[in-house]
């Protein structure tokens, strides 16, 4: 299927953007498309077909809504193939990854709030002290969904499903590096029959974003992005009193405990550390390793690293593909030096592939003897670049853990069930995993401190959509 090239999607209609910037093949550096740079008037028209169509949607009975959200989810399989490459071919993204995250995901979230708002009663009547209160769940009003390019199809269905399952119209701002995957929703919105206006897509760069943000006619933001921007946008948002969901940076540790299963630990650590590309907000970028194990984990981790099969993203047996860009390739290369002048020891990787010179690729890097000040460990790189750090005891590495900005997930590798648990509390992050880490759609995702404000997912993803009403003096008397 070609791309929609150089479109915005508003009130159920494709039309040219204000300007377009071409979007590049991450793989070969070659442009695939041009992607919508919608400007300032594309973004109050998407907001006026979003308030005009808030009064329908919001009437409209949840058991009807989530029939629509369950044809577009059918609508979205059936261009699952197409979606999967065009993401690939915008962003990197192995085709092994693409498959699962990209048409497939977005259909299962969809059914998923489809099946909740169905199942969830819109007023319960509670009875208290002083007599009977309904309390009434109700959409929060238009929302302005803005979300980054790692994974761009899932992370605007956390947004899309829930938000819609909820009754709110969306004006989905996605990132301009993958800007033509965007609007595979306008056309499976159409296809589904979402009325018009409910979806509004306008792809853009900070300046849509920021526009979107403060804009009178938008009720809530949701966010998904860096930490930088979080910020920025939460203090708007703050400004504003509006309601905001920040889902932002993260630099996850995993705690490998000194009676881990080491073949089992690194298997999981394949993916843990290095998925999409280490473009992933959740992912292992700090390896915390027991003093006792330190060589023979080092050791491990180097040969992982060298093992894993970097090369064209579209080939279902790559694992690293190329990063984003340009921009972002060398923003890593930067932080490899960094680690370098540090002092930490490069025991793999630390380069652009010889064999890869077109494209945005980086080797899977590890760096050994980290310390957990350095700049390597502190910040978030957005690459495959490992820190492995040395820990003395159970309380040294929790402590280590938690010496982070960020809080957004982590893992625990051992064979004692008890002990990863006990370790689990006491990281203070918003999700954690023990021997793995594999999202659960019905459990609320996000971060602590500078990872992030507010959950996805789950029944408080829904929650993130709906204000509560309570109406006093009701129900049976
Ligand atoms: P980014 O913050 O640069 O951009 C994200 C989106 O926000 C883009 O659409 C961008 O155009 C827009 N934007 C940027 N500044 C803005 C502003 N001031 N106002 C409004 N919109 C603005 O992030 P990125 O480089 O695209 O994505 C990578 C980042 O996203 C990483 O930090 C990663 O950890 C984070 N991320 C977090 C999660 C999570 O769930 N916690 C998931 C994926 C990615």
């Amino acid at each position: 299927m070609t791309p929609i090239t150089g479109q915005v999607y508003i009130g159920g209609q494709f039309r040219p953007s204000a300007e377009v910037t071409p979007v590049l093949e991450a793989a070969t550096g070659t442009p695939l498309g041009d992607g919508a740079n919608a400007g300032t008037a594309d973004v109050d028209d998407a907001v006026s077909a979003a308030r005009a169509a808030l009064p329908g949607w919001r009437a409209t009975p949840a058991a009807r809504r989530a029939e629509i959200l369950v044809a577009l989810a059918e609508a979205l399989k059936a261009r699952a193939s197409s979606t999967n490459e065009l993401v690939t071919r915008e962003n990197g993204m192995p085709m092994s990854l693409s498959r699962g995250v990209n048409g497939a995901f977005p259909a299962v979230l969809l059914n998923y709030y489809a099946a909740l708002i169905t199942a969830l009663p819109e007023e319960e009547v509670r009875s208290g002290p002083t007599g009977h209160t309904t309390v009434r769940h109700e959409p929060v009003g238009v929302v302005g969904a803005i979300t980054p390019w790692n994974y761009p199809q899932a992370l605007a269905a956390f947004k899309l499903a829930p938000a819609l399952a909820a009754g709110c119209p969306v004006v989905l701002k996605p990132s301009p590096e993958t800007a033509l995957d965007a609007m595979v929703f306008g056309e499976a919105a159409t296809e589904a029959g979402l009325p018009p206006g409910v979806l509004n897509i306008v792809p853009g760069g900070t300046e849509t974003g920021v526009h979107l943000v403060a804009h009178p006619g938008v009720d809530k933001v949701s966010f998904t992005g860096s930490t930088v921007a979080g910020r920025a946008i939460g203090e708007v948002c703050g400004r504003l009193l509006r309601p905001v969901t920040l889902e932002l940076g993260g630099k996850s540790a995993a705690i490998i405990l000194d009676d881990a299963d080491l073949d089992a630990t690194l298997a999981g650590l394949r993916t843990q550390s290095f998925t999409n590309n280490g473009q992933t907000c959740y992912l292992n970028s700090r390896v915390l390793a027991p003093r006792s194990r330190y060589a023979e984990i080092v050791e491990a981790l180097a040969e992982l690293a060298g093992s894993l099969r970097v090369g064209d993203p579209l080939d279902p047996s790559t694992e690293i593909g190329p990063v984003v860009s340009e921009r972002q390739r060398d923003r890593i290369l930067g932080y490899i030096e960094a680690g370098t002048a540090d002092g930490a020891k490069l025991v793999a990787g630390g380069s652009i592939p010889k064999d890869q010179p077109r494209g945005w690729f980086v080797e899977p890097t590890v760096f050994a003897d980290v310390d957990n000040a350095h700049r390597i460990a502190q910040e978030e790189i957005f690459g495959p670049v490992l820190a492995v750090i040395p820990y003395d005891g159970d309380e040294d590495a929790i402590a280590l853990a938690n010496d982070s900005e960020y809080g957004l997930g982590g893992t625990v590798w051992t064979t004692d069930r008890e002990r990863a648990m006990s370790i689990a509390r006491q990281v203070h992050t918003g999700t954690i995993g023990i021997n793995g880490y594999t999202l659960d759609i019905a459990a609320p995702f996000g971060g602590v401190k500078a990872s992030g404000l507010g959950r996805e997912l789950g029944p408080e993803g829904l929650a993130a959509f709906r204000s509560v009403k309570s109406i006093y003096g009701t129900g049976p008397s």
